[in-house]
């Protein structure tokens, strides 16, 4: 099963795509952690990369990280991509010779994904995602970590033009090819974080459990 996870950034995607590894035991691969990871380590993707955090990394390296990371063993049983495809050019090159099952949209309003940025911290010791409107603390609950604003949520507004200019144009790819998955984010009925959270994936997993 290869599920890939599309929305604005900062529309929940991470947080649920981490869910649904766990539910269909296949790895969780975000192209955004794998890059974040090289620029940290200061490999060479690392320092091309850090270039394009705020927009998008130029499609050949991308496409190119994706695809040997599918090689490995562990995705032989599927995997849920984060962030990936995330331009036609690269939907068109990955679907030559990939396959993908699904494509979740998170529909969401621009303002609202917003606030939730400006709101984010990230652990900068194992990237766990806090928003200071539920968590009173600047470590992690999990590692003890120190959270950080992330450099590219720092700029939001250029990864919000980026997003409608170059993905959002994904939305009606996929809708012709049948693969698209929509979530309506603002009609959500929960009201507490953990509540929305759950219902977002009940929606998805009751979707994905056909795939099955
Ligand atoms: P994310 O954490 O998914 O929002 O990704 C963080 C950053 O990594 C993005 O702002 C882009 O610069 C880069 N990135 C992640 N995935 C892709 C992709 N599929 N294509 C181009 N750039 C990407």
């Amino acid at each position: 099963m290869i599920i890939s996870m599309l929305g604005a950034p900062g529309c929940g995607k991470g947080t649920q795509a981490k869910k649904l590894s766990q539910r269909y035991n296949i790895p969780h691969i975000s192209t955004g952690d794998i890059f974040r990871k090289a620029i940290k380590e200061g490999t060479p993707m690392g320092k091309v990369a850090q270039q394009y955090m705020s927009t998008l990394v130029p499609d050949e390296i991308v496409i190119e990280l994706v695809k040997e990371r599918l090689s490995q063993p562990d995705c032989a049983n599927g995997v849920i991509l984060d962030g990936f495809p995330r331009t036609v050019n690269q939907a068109d090159v990955y679907l030559k010779s990939g396959k993908l099952d699904k494509v979740i949209y998170f529909n969401i309003d621009e303002q609202v994904v917003v606030d939730r940025i400006l709101n984010r911290r990230t652990c900068a010791n194992c990237g766990e995602i806090y928003s200071i409107l539920t968590h009173n603390s600047d470590t992690c609950d999990k590692c003890g970590g120190e959270l950080v604003v992330r450099a590219e949520d720092a700029k939001i507004q250029d990864r919000i033009d980026s997003y409608k200019k170059e993905t959002y144009p994904l939305v009606e790819y996929f809708k012709q090819n049948g693969l698209l998955f929509e979530l309506d984010i603002n009609n959500v009925k929960a009201t507490e974080p953990e509540d929305q959270i759950n219902e977002i994936y009940d929606k998805i997993t009751s979707e994905l459990d056909k795939l099955i």
